[in-house]
């Protein structure tokens, strides 16, 4: 699956907030909001007129770059809460909070989505035992994700384990640290998603 390659703090400058795109360094003060705190660009210091479209086509691209997919797939996302039963708007958070790689980055394995992504591909960790290495894998009440035997000496996943102290794991997860093992107690709700995210605005745009 296609991924965008550019520059990450370019993404954040352009929403105009901090997207924790880049691990521990977004913590830090070479975070690029706190030094440049405007759009990016020859006119990013200048003032743009905003649309109500234009309005719901940033939102829908927050909530695209926070987890890192393409629009392709993003729309399929879309077009799968749209069929489920309840509100399209939380139906899509939801599954997008389900992903394979959105989990090991919440258990604390990994500092960004950026990393977590790239830790499941390479094979690092299983689900319910078997190997799993598909970051858009989605996860169920009940699973269990494992770090595999093999990778539990990599500095980089201890070190994020380390400071997952600071970010929490979500209500939803449950990590036991000491076992590098992490469990699905309840599909993630509205309320467990604490990024400002308006999904209401997606949904008037994906609805016009
Ligand atoms: Fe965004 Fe992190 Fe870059 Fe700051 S350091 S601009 S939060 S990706």
């Amino acid at each position: 699956m296609a991924k965008y390659t550019g520059p990450s703090c370019r993404l954040c400058r352009r929403q105009n907030m901090e997207l924790f795109l880049k691990g521990e360094r977004c913590y830090t003060d070479k975070c690029a909001i706190k030094r440049r705190n405007y759009a990016p660009g020859q006119h990013g210091q200048g003032r743009a007129k905003v649309t109500d479209y234009g309005v719901q086509l940033r939102e829908k691209q927050k909530v695209r770059r926070i987890y890192g997919i393409l629009e392709k797939q993003f729309r399929g996302y879309f077009a799968e809460a749209d069929r489920m039963k309840g509100v399209t708007g939380e139906n899509l958070l939801s599954l997008l909070e389900r992903r394979m790689d959105n989990i090991v980055y919440r258990l604390g394995f990994a500092s960004s989505r950026a990393e977590a992504r790239q830790l499941v591909k390479h094979g690092h960790f299983t689900l319910n035992g078997r190997k799993a290495t598909i970051p858009s894998m989605l996860v169920r009440p009940g699973d269990v994700v494992e770090l595999r035997e093999k990778s539990r000496k990599i500095v980089a996943i201890n070190e994020s384990l380390e400071g997952v102290v600071r970010r929490g794991v979500p209500q939803w997860l449950e990590l036991q640290k000491d076992a590098y093992r992490g469990s699905i107690k309840a599909l993630p709700v509205r309320e467990d998603i604490t990024m400002p995210i308006q999904e209401q605005l997606i949904v008037e745009l994906y609805s016009k």
